[in-house]
């Protein structure tokens, strides 16, 4: 059996190329029959078809021939200087006589102003023949036995004279009669078959690879390989998209779709002569011989395949939009237009609507405008009809998106057009007549490369999004930007793209539409955000900014602890934005508001996060949301919540006086600027609160009940200085009960308990040996939880409750659960 190898203009561009391919010729020659289809060099078809462009207007030419002439004349001289046997001045010759071919009929061309298209179809096919030419010398010389077949003779094709297609029965019939000379290589010049006069034709531009697919079922061939230079077929065209990944099964009918669809790696009518008598085929890089490349057959095998997608392109479409003003009426029309389009094998793209406005667009490669123009004014509409009704735009692309398997096609049609609208891509049309597995669009050509690029990263590579909206930028926003721009690679390399738009303070927005630099952040916020001195403003502002929401997955992340922010809550969530925070104020605020934005969020399918609330970045939330998911009941609760008393009273264990251990803990940073407050138990309460109403307790923060730590009342209006002062007036109170805990082997603690009725008590506790608690010190955080399951040894999690590396670390946590 033998094997067809198509090499392609990409493979035949120079004489390093054509010297390449016939290496692999013969090294393929040297295991099995083959047959080999060869194109023109690369941009030859192109400056040929330009030529007579020019030559009818009356312009030029000759330049365009001047060019291919050197350009044949460089390969062969450049050939013949790596090969002695290379008979330079036979194939010299045949190039100067096409040449001179070339020119006389040009010279006609120029004069008679137009250019029959058989007259066409031989100019533009030299290229071919001049390459079949140079490689069967190229063979000769290496002294292999060549084989020709004249494609005008053997492949017998009707239709357009420029866009052929070939009688595979009748065309077998003459190349089994064929008298191939045995143990030689067959030579077949690619785009070119004859009509049932003998007369050239081509089979379409880019055809070659027709024409080795008709070779290949005219020769009943084992295979069909099509050496170009890309690895096989992509997921989308690697000029644009440079890492487009290989698909290395795909069936008869995937790739059928690609091609028509604009992959131009295959041409669209290759695969139907191969699919008839299930002829696989292979698409393999000249460049990279050892890669597999894509192999093409029946039925892909799956899992091999995985599932792909694939985005293809064709530029240069044009529109006719026909309106009318009614239902019956615009379908009949529809249907008469579709079929006419059918007969003539043209492939085109349509949309219909018939709800309100009714009209048809049908979408068309610009090469039939005029063929189309015709259909429609001359068999559809009568001539006045035609410009009343239909308008026509040129400069369109369409895009199309393609799955292995259907998809949810309405969810993310819509996801696409959300996603390109941020990019200002504005998508004209969606098209209708196509099956579930495809989405296609019309966009401006001028946004192609632009719109293709941005679908492969996000639909192809998985590209994960998340824009950052973030306000507060004290001690936890910053750190949290120090973080995100530290684990930039990693985030990368796992796919996701961290995007900042907007970082807001008390004071100051900075907004910037195409994102901001996390590097430079600090220098962006300082040189171009605005100052709004008044607070409401700010948050208006803010407000009016989030509004506008054309992002994939936007967040907003209050690291402040404004209570005027948390209010905002309702709205951002309305406005689709997921919320982190960790800012207590909402979720101590009032109970109907705490419950009422659990049930927003939900209804809107958005994320309110908030672990680090309670415990700074410790696992505290998520735990509990675990118990209650589970079905595990909380029947009691005991922690040390506070980092700075926990510190505190860690100290005092250790033998240091009171007043000597807060004031050791305000300079750590472990106290709130005014230690009173960590003092006044507030905060404790409010982590309390939390926990209890996550466990289900519907209470309020003056349900909570604390007992003071100091045992008489202070001077509130000390400052700072004066406190410390003050207070060593409990020095001795405290070493008092320090002593007489340790005497019983009890440590004190200021902790916090949530019995099974939900009632809630801070105080300070004498703790015993066993507990859980008893060790802990240093800032800790320390919280256990009994339950169903966990008892009588309860959950415990421990660990630095505060400070601004874990609490951020929890943000970012949150900020990547929203995904
Ligand atoms: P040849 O000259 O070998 O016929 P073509 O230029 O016709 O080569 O086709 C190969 C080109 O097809 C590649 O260089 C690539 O830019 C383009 N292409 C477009 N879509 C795809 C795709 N999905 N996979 C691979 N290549 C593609
Ligand atoms: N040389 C022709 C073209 O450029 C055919 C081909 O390369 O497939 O259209
Ligand atoms: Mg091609």
């Amino acid at each position: 059996m033998i094997n067809v190898l198509k090499f392609g203009g990409t493979s035949l561009s120079n004489s390093k190329n054509i010297l390449l391919v016939s290496k692999i010729i013969i090294k393929k020659f040297k295991k099995k029959k083959i047959a080999v289809v060869l194109s023109a060099p690369a941009n030859i078809t192109n400056i040929l078809e330009k030529s007579i462009e020019l030559a009818i207007q009356k312009k030029n030419y000759k330049k365009e021939i001047q060019k291919i002439h050197e350009k044949f004349y460089k390969i062969v001289e450049e050939i013949s200087l790596t090969n002695e046997n290379f008979l330079l001045k036979k194939v010299k010759s045949k190039i100067n006589q096409e040449m001179k071919f070339l020119q006389k009929m040009l010279k006609s061309i120029y004069f008679l102003n137009k250019c029959p298209k058989k007259i066409f179809a031989i100019i533009v096919s030299k290229g071919e023949i001049l390459s079949t030419k140079i490689m069967e010398n190229i063979l000769i010389s290496k002294n292999y036995n060549t084989f020709i077949i004249n494609p005008i003779k053997n492949l017998i094709s009707n239709g357009d004279a420029l866009d052929s297609y070939v009688n595979i029965h009748d065309s077998k019939k003459n190349i089994k009669k064929l008298n191939i000379v045995k143990k030689s290589i067959i030579l077949m010049p690619g785009f070119i078959g004859g009509n049932y006069k003998k007369e050239l034709v081509l089979l379409g531009r880019n055809g070659s690879d027709y024409s080795a697919a008709v070779l290949s079922a005219c020769l009943k061939a084992k295979s069909c390989e099509i050496w170009t230079d890309v690895d096989g077929i992509l997921t989308c065209d690697p000029k644009i998209v440079p890492n487009a990944k290989i698909i290395s099964n795909i069936s008869y009918n995937q790739i059928i779709n690609l091609s028509n669809l604009g992959a131009k790696v295959l041409h669209p009518k290759t695969i139907s002569p191969l699919k008839k008598l299930n002829i696989p085929c292979y698409v393999k890089n000249t460049f990279n011989e050892s890669k597999r490349g894509t192999k093409i057959v029946k039925n892909s095998k799956q899992k091999k395949n995985k599932n792909y997608s694939s985005i293809t392109y064709i530029k240069n479409i044009c529109s006719f939009s026909i309106k009318s003003k009614n239902t019956k009426k615009i379908n009949k029309v529809y249907k008469k237009i579709l079929n006419k389009l059918k007969n003539q094998k043209i492939y085109f793209f349509s949309s219909i609507k018939t709800i309100n406005q009714k009209y048809i667009n049908l979408y068309i490669e610009k090469k039939y405008y005029k063929k189309i123009k015709y259909i429609l004014k001359k068999k559809i509409f009568k001539q006045e009809n035609y410009k009343k009704k239909i308008k026509t735009k040129k400069k369109l692309s369409i895009i199309s998106l393609i799955h292995s398997k259907n998809s949810q096609k309405n969810k993310l049609s819509n996801h696409i057009q959300k996603f390109l609208n941020r990019y200002k891509i504005k998508i004209i049309n969606v098209i209708s007549n196509q099956s579930k597995n495809i989405i296609s669009f019309i966009i401006n050509s001028k946004n192609t490369n632009k719109t293709i690029k941005l679908l492969h990263k996000i639909l192809l590579n998985k590209v994960k999004t998340i824009e950052i909206f973030l306000l507060g930028i004290g001690g936890i926003g910053k750190t949290l930007l120090k973080q995100i721009s530290q684990e930039k690679r990693n985030l990368k390399k796992r796919n996701l793209a961290l995007k900042i738009f907007l970082i807001a303070n008390s004071k100051k927005i900075l907004f910037n539409k195409k994102s901001i630099k996390i590097e430079s952040w600090k220098k962006e916020f300082l040189n171009n955000g605005k100052t709004y001195p008044q607070q409401e403003e700010l948050i208006k502002k803010i407000s009016k900014i989030i509004k506008k929401n054309n992002y994939i997955n936007p967040v907003i992340i209050d690291c402040t602890s404004s209570k005027a922010i948390s209010k905002q809550y309702f709205n951002y969530i309305k406005n689709r934005y997921h919320v982190i925070t960790s800012n207590k104020k909402f979720n101590t605020g009032n109970l109907k508001n705490y419950k009422k934005i659990r049930k927003l969020a939900c209804k809107m399918n958005k994320k309110f996060l908030y672990e680090t609330n309670v415990g700074g970045g410790l696992p505290i939330i998520q735990t509990i949301k675990n118990f209650v998911k589970t079905g595990d009941k909380i029947s009691y609760f005991k922690g040390i919540l506070s980092g700075s008393l926990s510190f505190i009273f860690g100290k005092l264990e250790e033998g240091m006086l009171f007043s000597e251990a807060i004031q050791q803990a305000h300079q750590k940073g472990f106290t709130e600027p005014d230690p009173r407050e960590d003092l006044s138990g507030l905060d404790v309460a409010r982590k309390l609160l939390i926990i209890a109403r996550e466990i289900g307790h519907s209470l309020e923060l003056q349900d909570i009940q604390i007992q003071k730590i100091l045992p008489k009342k202070i001077n509130k209006k000390n400052n700072v200085n004066e406190f410390f002062q003050e207070i060593k007036k409990f020095d001795e109170y405290f070493l008092n009960q320090i002593d007489s805990a340790k005497k019983n082997e009890k440590k004190i603690k200021f902790i916090g308990t949530i019995n099974q009725n939900g009632i809630c008590k801070i105080k300070l506790s004498k703790i015993n040996k066993n507990d859980p608690l008893y060790n802990v010190k240093d800032g800790e955080n320390a919280l256990s939880f009994y339950s169903k399951y966990y008892q009588p040894i309860p959950l415990v999690i421990k660990g630095y409750g505060a400070g601004k590396e874990v609490t951020a670390s929890g943000v970012f946590s949150d900020l990547l659960n929203t995904i």
